[in-house]
């Protein structure tokens, strides 16, 4: 792999929609990795990602597809190289996806997502690893470079990782996840200053919303089951960013004997959705089967074009049918 890096002059990464913790650290720890063999690759993501990760060294350069589509096209159009990183369907790049797909240029995925679509020129695909970020640690090691890893590549693995895994409390944990933490921070990695900058950056609306959200936790009579579901009149009533929503999911799922929660959340002309769930119970088939959707067995999405009242009617429904 290393070999057909060195040999490519044009290389653009590029993350999913929508861009998480993993897309964005994942993405800059090659991009920095990259920049060590002399490279000078471009980060292109599709939409805006959240405020509390532009602490990130080099998060100001990327290029987002849906503000400067132009530049976008430009870029994978004349790439000879193209890292599609945390995703494995072109589907989940929104636009730019075409313009991949028509692209000459080598295409490697690396990502952690169930069945990966065939798009791509060299597959690095592991679903057991709790984030793509720890394949880019893999990656780094499997070409003999441990030693080119500096704080912005280490800053990229460890946000991956932790966003993409509870911070360490997800199943998806392996020995080698804290093998790797242990080796950033030998590194000099301040891990401390990372959750700080990633979770204790909330705005006061967030807060408020996040009171009002867990007011309105619903839970199932049937089955083990907490949710919440938000309309666009009441989202309005706060003044949230992106990515404000993110994580209320998970309030659903530390109550007390509930195994699977969910998160409705009315977007213009859709029902945008995140299941959680605990032990064996695989949330990514229940969202594929009933709301079009994806992801992994503890942490899924989906989403519904019925309105939002017949949405989470469905949603009640269909779950007690998969649990029982
Ligand atoms: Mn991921």
């Amino acid at each position: 792999m290393k070999e057909i890096i060195l040999n490519k002059k044009n290389i653009v990464i590029v993350s999913h929609k929508n861009p998480d913790g993993d897309a964005i650290g994942s993405s800059l720890a090659l991009q920095n990795y990259l920049f060590k063999l002399g490279k000078e690759p471009v980060i292109i993501l599709p939409d805006i990602f959240p405020n509390f990760y532009s602490w990130m060294k080099g998060s100001e350069d990327i290029v987002i597809a849906d503000k400067l589509k132009e530049k976008a096209n430009k870029l994978i159009a004349s790439a000879d190289l193209i890292f599609c990183l945390d995703f494995n369907d072109l589907g989940r790049v929104g636009e730019i996806g075409e313009e991949i797909n028509s692209s000459n240029a080598y295409k490697v995925m690396i990502d952690h997502h169930q069945d990966p679509a065939d798009f791509s020129d060299h597959i690095i695909s592991d679903t057991t690893s709790c984030s793509t970020a720890q394949l880019i640690y893999q990656f780094i090691q499997n070409n003999g470079d441990l030693d080119l890893i500096d704080n912005s590549i280490s800053e990229g693995i460890y946000t991956g990782i932790i966003t993409d895994s509870g911070s360490f409390k997800y199943s998806n944990v392996q020995s080698i996840t804290h093998l790797i933490a242990a080796d950033l921070i030998k590194k000099g990695l301040d891990h401390s200053k990372i959750h700080e900058n990633i979770f204790d950056q909330n705005e006061l609306s967030r807060l408020q919303l996040l009171g009002y959200a867990l007011n309105k936790i619903e839970i199932l009579p049937d089955a083990p089951v907490a949710f919440i579901a938000i309309s666009l009149k009441e989202l309005k009533k706060f003044n949230i960013s992106k990515g404000a929503t993110e994580g209320l999911v998970n309030y659903c799922l530390s109550i007390k004997d509930i195994n699977v929660a969910a998160f409705l959340r009315e977007d213009k002309e859709i029902i945008r959705m995140s299941f959680r769930s605990k032990g064996n119970i695989k949330v990514n088939e229940y969202a594929s089967r009933n709301f079009d959707g994806g992801g992994h067995h503890n942490a899924a999405g989906g989403k519904s074009s019925l309105d939002f009242k017949s949405t989470v009617a469905k949603f009640k429904e269909s779950i007690t049918q998969f649990l029982s």
